[in-house]
Protein backbone atom coordinates (compact mmCIF):
# COMPACT_ATOMS: atom_id res chain seq x y z
CA UNK A 1 0.00 0.00 0.00
CA UNK A 2 1.45 3.54 -0.90
CA UNK A 3 2.39 5.16 2.70
CA UNK A 4 1.55 9.54 2.12
CA UNK A 5 3.32 11.50 5.03
CA UNK A 6 1.33 14.73 5.93
CA UNK A 7 3.14 17.57 6.93
CA UNK A 8 1.47 19.83 9.20
CA UNK A 9 1.68 22.95 10.39
CA UNK A 10 1.37 26.69 10.85
CA UNK A 11 3.27 28.48 8.09
CA UNK A 12 6.93 29.54 8.52
CA UNK A 13 7.58 26.78 10.63
CA UNK A 14 10.24 24.69 8.47
CA UNK A 15 8.12 22.38 6.20
CA UNK A 16 10.13 23.41 3.25
CA UNK A 17 13.15 22.21 4.14
CA UNK A 18 12.24 18.82 5.27
CA UNK A 19 10.29 18.54 2.07
CA UNK A 20 13.69 19.01 0.05
CA UNK A 21 15.44 16.96 2.24
CA UNK A 22 12.95 14.06 1.96
CA UNK A 23 12.86 14.64 -1.44
CA UNK A 24 16.44 13.36 -1.95
CA UNK A 25 15.75 9.59 -0.71
CA UNK A 26 15.44 7.19 -3.70
CA UNK A 27 12.22 5.71 -1.67
CA UNK A 28 10.61 9.39 -1.60
CA UNK A 29 8.68 12.00 -3.43
CA UNK A 30 7.55 14.97 -2.14
CA UNK A 31 4.88 17.00 -3.52
CA UNK A 32 5.54 20.13 -2.02
CA UNK A 33 1.84 21.49 -1.27
CA UNK A 34 0.00 19.77 -2.84
CA UNK A 35 -3.53 21.28 -2.26
CA UNK A 36 -2.07 24.15 -4.86
CA UNK A 37 -2.16 21.96 -8.04
CA UNK A 38 -5.15 23.27 -8.74
CA UNK A 39 -5.41 27.12 -8.03
CA UNK A 40 -1.58 27.91 -8.06
CA UNK A 41 -0.60 25.73 -10.24
CA UNK A 42 -2.75 24.93 -13.11
CA UNK A 43 -4.62 27.63 -12.93
CA UNK A 44 -2.37 30.66 -11.63
CA UNK A 45 0.22 28.82 -14.24
CA UNK A 46 3.13 29.09 -11.50
CA UNK A 47 6.20 27.02 -11.68
CA UNK A 48 6.93 23.51 -10.57
CA UNK A 49 10.07 22.76 -8.62
CA UNK A 50 11.94 21.80 -12.35
CA UNK A 51 11.11 25.51 -13.61
CA UNK A 52 8.19 24.29 -15.55
CA UNK A 53 5.19 25.65 -15.28
CA UNK A 54 3.37 22.96 -13.43
CA UNK A 55 0.26 22.62 -16.36
CA UNK A 56 3.66 21.76 -18.87
CA UNK A 57 5.65 19.74 -16.80
CA UNK A 58 5.84 16.49 -17.92
CA UNK A 59 5.42 14.14 -14.72
CA UNK A 60 2.17 16.50 -13.95
CA UNK A 61 0.74 15.75 -16.95
CA UNK A 62 1.35 11.98 -16.10
CA UNK A 63 -0.16 11.80 -12.75
CA UNK A 64 -3.24 14.15 -13.87
CA UNK A 65 -3.67 11.42 -16.87
CA UNK A 66 -2.86 8.51 -14.96
CA UNK A 67 -5.04 9.95 -11.99
CA UNK A 68 -8.48 11.18 -13.56
CA UNK A 69 -7.89 9.80 -17.34
CA UNK A 70 -10.71 11.68 -19.74
CA UNK A 71 -12.27 13.03 -16.68
CA UNK A 72 -9.96 15.24 -15.23
CA UNK A 73 -11.94 17.82 -12.94
CA UNK A 74 -11.23 21.02 -13.96
CA UNK A 75 -8.69 23.00 -11.68
CA UNK A 76 -11.78 26.14 -10.49
CA UNK A 77 -13.75 23.38 -9.41
CA UNK A 78 -11.19 21.58 -7.24
CA UNK A 79 -10.07 24.73 -5.90
CA UNK A 80 -13.96 25.94 -5.58
CA UNK A 81 -14.27 22.72 -3.57
CA UNK A 82 -11.45 22.78 -1.86
CA UNK A 83 -12.30 26.33 -0.21
CA UNK A 84 -15.75 24.34 0.96
CA UNK A 85 -14.50 21.86 2.98
CA UNK A 86 -10.95 21.92 3.29
CA UNK A 87 -11.09 24.87 5.82
CA UNK A 88 -9.52 25.13 9.22
CA UNK A 89 -13.23 25.30 10.53
CA UNK A 90 -14.20 22.27 9.03
CA UNK A 91 -11.23 20.23 10.83
CA UNK A 92 -13.65 18.86 13.98
CA UNK A 93 -16.43 17.86 11.21
CA UNK A 94 -14.53 15.61 9.12
CA UNK A 95 -12.73 13.51 12.32
CA UNK A 96 -16.74 12.06 12.24
CA UNK A 97 -18.92 10.56 9.64
CA UNK A 98 -21.07 11.05 7.93
CA UNK A 99 -19.40 13.57 5.30
CA UNK A 100 -20.62 15.89 2.77
CA UNK A 101 -20.96 15.01 -0.87
CA UNK A 102 -18.35 17.64 -1.20
CA UNK A 103 -15.97 16.07 1.02
CA UNK A 104 -16.64 12.86 -0.32
CA UNK A 105 -15.52 14.05 -3.56
CA UNK A 106 -13.09 16.01 -1.80
CA UNK A 107 -11.42 12.92 -0.82
CA UNK A 108 -11.82 10.98 -3.84
CA UNK A 109 -9.65 13.61 -6.04
CA UNK A 110 -7.09 13.31 -3.10
CA UNK A 111 -6.92 9.75 -2.90
CA UNK A 112 -6.44 9.58 -6.61
CA UNK A 113 -3.51 11.70 -6.83
CA UNK A 114 -1.83 10.33 -4.10
CA UNK A 115 -1.92 7.09 -6.09
CA UNK A 116 -0.99 8.01 -9.64
CA UNK A 117 1.85 10.11 -8.27
CA UNK A 118 3.12 6.69 -6.49
CA UNK A 119 2.19 5.42 -9.73
CA UNK A 120 3.79 7.55 -11.79
CA UNK A 121 7.21 7.80 -9.62
CA UNK A 122 7.64 4.52 -8.18
CA UNK A 123 8.08 6.08 -5.52
CA UNK A 124 6.96 3.85 -1.74
CA UNK A 125 6.15 7.29 0.05
CA UNK A 126 4.57 10.48 -1.27
CA UNK A 127 5.19 13.56 0.80
CA UNK A 128 2.49 16.30 0.83
CA UNK A 129 3.58 19.35 3.18
CA UNK A 130 0.10 21.35 2.03
CA UNK A 131 0.06 21.93 5.97
CA UNK A 132 -3.93 22.25 6.75
CA UNK A 133 -5.11 19.74 9.60
CA UNK A 134 -8.54 19.57 7.33
CA UNK A 135 -6.44 17.82 5.02
CA UNK A 136 -5.02 15.97 7.72
CA UNK A 137 -8.08 14.73 9.06
CA UNK A 138 -9.40 13.36 5.23
CA UNK A 139 -6.47 11.71 4.46
CA UNK A 140 -6.44 9.88 8.19
CA UNK A 141 -9.49 8.21 7.11
CA UNK A 142 -8.81 6.86 3.62
CA UNK A 143 -7.85 2.92 3.86
CA UNK A 144 -6.72 3.06 0.70
CA UNK A 145 -3.69 4.83 1.45
CA UNK A 146 -1.11 4.07 4.67
CA UNK A 147 -0.98 7.91 5.92
CA UNK A 148 1.26 9.23 8.50
CA UNK A 149 1.57 12.61 10.25
CA UNK A 150 4.29 14.92 10.67
CA UNK A 151 2.89 17.92 12.82
CA UNK A 152 6.06 20.62 12.60
CA UNK A 153 6.14 23.32 15.72
CA UNK A 154 7.96 26.17 15.59
CA UNK A 155 8.93 29.26 18.51
CA UNK A 156 5.90 31.56 17.84
CA UNK A 157 8.31 34.63 18.33
CA UNK A 158 10.35 32.86 15.24
CA UNK A 159 7.19 32.76 13.28
CA UNK A 160 5.99 35.85 14.04
CA UNK A 161 9.40 37.67 12.79
CA UNK A 162 8.95 35.73 9.79
CA UNK A 163 5.84 36.36 8.62
CA UNK A 164 6.34 39.86 9.63
CA UNK A 165 9.23 40.59 6.95
CA UNK A 166 9.15 41.59 3.77
CA UNK A 167 9.94 39.18 1.49
CA UNK A 168 10.08 38.93 -2.45
CA UNK A 169 8.33 35.81 -4.00
CA UNK A 170 10.67 34.63 -6.76
CA UNK A 171 8.20 32.68 -8.72
CA UNK A 172 5.67 35.05 -8.49
CA UNK A 173 7.70 38.63 -8.55
CA UNK A 174 5.24 39.93 -5.21
CA UNK A 175 5.83 40.17 -1.92
CA UNK A 176 4.70 37.48 0.13
CA UNK A 177 2.10 37.51 2.38
CA UNK A 178 2.41 39.37 5.91
CA UNK A 179 0.50 38.71 8.92
CA UNK A 180 1.06 40.59 11.89
CA UNK A 181 2.68 39.29 15.11
CA UNK A 182 -1.25 39.39 16.60
CA UNK A 183 -2.86 37.17 13.53
CA UNK A 184 0.35 35.30 13.11
CA UNK A 185 0.25 33.69 16.67
CA UNK A 186 -3.60 33.40 16.84
CA UNK A 187 -3.12 31.20 13.77
CA UNK A 188 -0.28 29.15 15.33
CA UNK A 189 -2.65 28.75 18.39
CA UNK A 190 -5.58 27.13 16.18
CA UNK A 191 -3.27 25.39 13.83
CA UNK A 192 -1.42 23.42 16.33
CA UNK A 193 -4.83 22.28 18.03
CA UNK A 194 -6.42 21.43 15.22
CA UNK A 195 -3.79 19.28 14.50
CA UNK A 196 -3.23 18.05 18.00
CA UNK A 197 -7.16 16.99 17.51
CA UNK A 198 -6.25 15.34 14.27
CA UNK A 199 -3.13 13.72 15.42
CA UNK A 200 -5.19 11.21 17.94
CA UNK A 201 -6.63 9.95 14.87
CA UNK A 202 -3.30 8.47 13.72
CA UNK A 203 -2.40 6.51 16.54
CA UNK A 204 1.39 5.77 16.69
CA UNK A 205 1.99 6.87 12.62
CA UNK A 206 2.55 10.46 13.94
CA UNK A 207 5.90 12.37 14.79
CA UNK A 208 5.62 16.40 16.39
CA UNK A 209 8.65 17.80 15.46
CA UNK A 210 10.17 21.46 16.98
CA UNK A 211 11.95 22.96 14.06
CA UNK A 212 15.10 23.94 16.74
CA UNK A 213 15.51 20.08 16.93
CA UNK A 214 15.78 19.65 13.27
CA UNK A 215 18.10 22.01 12.66
CA UNK A 216 20.04 20.84 15.76
CA UNK A 217 20.32 17.40 14.11
CA UNK A 218 18.74 17.69 10.71
CA UNK A 219 20.12 13.95 9.87
CA UNK A 220 19.13 12.79 12.87
CA UNK A 221 15.86 14.03 13.14
CA UNK A 222 15.23 12.97 9.58
CA UNK A 223 16.13 9.56 9.78
CA UNK A 224 14.24 8.41 12.75
CA UNK A 225 11.09 10.08 11.03
CA UNK A 226 11.79 7.14 7.85
CA UNK A 227 12.35 4.98 10.78
CA UNK A 228 9.16 5.14 11.88
CA UNK A 229 7.58 5.57 8.14
CA UNK A 230 9.56 1.99 7.55
CA UNK A 231 11.50 3.87 4.78
CA UNK A 232 15.16 3.22 3.96
CA UNK A 233 17.84 5.75 5.57
CA UNK A 234 20.13 4.07 2.44
CA UNK A 235 21.49 6.85 -0.60
CA UNK A 236 19.84 9.63 0.84
CA UNK A 237 21.35 13.17 0.42
CA UNK A 238 23.05 13.73 3.74
CA UNK A 239 26.88 14.78 2.82
CA UNK A 240 27.15 15.04 7.11
CA UNK A 241 25.49 15.44 9.48
CA UNK A 242 23.99 18.75 8.47
CA UNK A 243 24.87 19.39 4.74
CA UNK A 244 22.44 18.27 2.04
CA UNK A 245 22.81 17.77 -1.96
CA UNK A 246 19.30 18.60 -3.11
CA UNK A 247 18.94 18.43 -7.03
CA UNK A 248 16.16 19.97 -9.13
CA UNK A 249 12.42 18.56 -7.60
CA UNK A 250 8.60 18.79 -8.76
CA UNK A 251 7.44 20.59 -6.11
CA UNK A 252 3.78 22.41 -7.11
CA UNK A 253 3.69 24.83 -4.74
CA UNK A 254 6.02 26.45 -1.40
CA UNK A 255 8.07 28.45 0.13
CA UNK A 256 11.06 30.14 -2.26
CA UNK A 257 13.21 27.57 -0.54
CA UNK A 258 12.15 24.78 -2.53
CA UNK A 259 13.89 26.13 -5.66
CA UNK A 260 17.39 25.96 -3.83
CA UNK A 261 19.57 23.08 -5.58
CA UNK A 262 23.50 21.72 -4.38
CA UNK A 263 24.95 21.30 -1.43
CA UNK A 264 22.99 23.62 1.66
CA UNK A 265 24.09 23.60 5.23
CA UNK A 266 20.73 22.82 7.22
CA UNK A 267 21.50 25.75 9.95
CA UNK A 268 18.84 27.62 12.33
CA UNK A 269 17.32 30.89 11.20
CA UNK A 270 17.16 32.53 14.05
CA UNK A 271 17.65 36.18 13.61
CA UNK A 272 14.20 36.93 15.16
CA UNK A 273 16.22 36.84 18.25
CA UNK A 274 18.54 39.95 17.75
CA UNK A 275 16.08 41.74 15.20
CA UNK A 276 12.78 41.31 16.75
CA UNK A 277 10.83 44.72 17.87
CA UNK A 278 9.72 44.40 21.51
CA UNK A 279 5.96 44.81 20.84
CA UNK A 280 5.87 42.08 18.30
CA UNK A 281 7.89 40.10 20.99
CA UNK A 282 5.80 40.61 23.41
CA UNK A 283 2.26 40.10 21.66
CA UNK A 284 3.74 36.88 20.22
CA UNK A 285 4.49 35.67 23.67
CA UNK A 286 1.57 36.63 25.82
CA UNK A 287 -1.21 34.87 22.99
CA UNK A 288 1.01 31.68 22.76
CA UNK A 289 1.05 31.00 26.50
CA UNK A 290 0.48 28.15 27.73
CA UNK A 291 1.05 26.15 24.46
CA UNK A 292 4.16 27.41 23.95
CA UNK A 293 5.69 26.41 27.18
CA UNK A 294 3.85 22.90 26.51
CA UNK A 295 6.00 22.69 23.28
CA UNK A 296 8.58 23.45 25.72
CA UNK A 297 9.48 27.18 24.38
CA UNK A 298 10.56 29.47 27.04
CA UNK A 299 7.94 32.42 28.18
CA UNK A 300 10.42 34.90 27.10
CA UNK A 301 13.45 33.70 25.07
CA UNK A 302 16.81 34.86 25.93
CA UNK A 303 19.76 34.46 23.99
CA UNK A 304 21.02 30.64 24.08
CA UNK A 305 24.70 31.74 23.14
CA UNK A 306 26.99 32.25 25.83
CA UNK A 307 31.29 31.90 25.73
CA UNK A 308 31.59 28.36 26.62
CA UNK A 309 32.72 28.24 30.02
CA UNK A 310 35.96 25.68 31.32
CA UNK A 311 32.98 23.17 32.16
CA UNK A 312 31.60 23.24 28.17
CA UNK A 313 35.37 22.59 27.00
CA UNK A 314 36.19 19.51 29.56
CA UNK A 315 32.76 18.05 28.57
CA UNK A 316 33.74 18.42 25.13
CA UNK A 317 37.15 16.98 25.73
CA UNK A 318 35.99 13.89 27.40
ZN1 LIG B 1 8.13 19.58 -12.69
Amino acid sequence: MLKVLYVAAWGRSGTTIVDNILNGYPDVFSAGELRYLWKRGLVAKQACGCGEPVGKCPLWRDVLRKAFGKNRPLPRDVAALQARVARARDTPGLLRRPWSEDAERYADVMSRLYRAIGEVTGASLVVDSSKVPAEAAILARRPELDAYLLHMVRDPRGVAYSWARRTLHPDRGTLMTQHTPARSTVNWLVWNGLTEMVARRYGGRIMRLRYEDLVADPRGRIESLLDLIGIPRADGPFLDRATVRLAPNHTVSGNPGRFRVGDIEIRDDDRWRGEQRFGHRLTASALALPMAVRYRYPVWPIRPRRAPTLQDSDLTQR
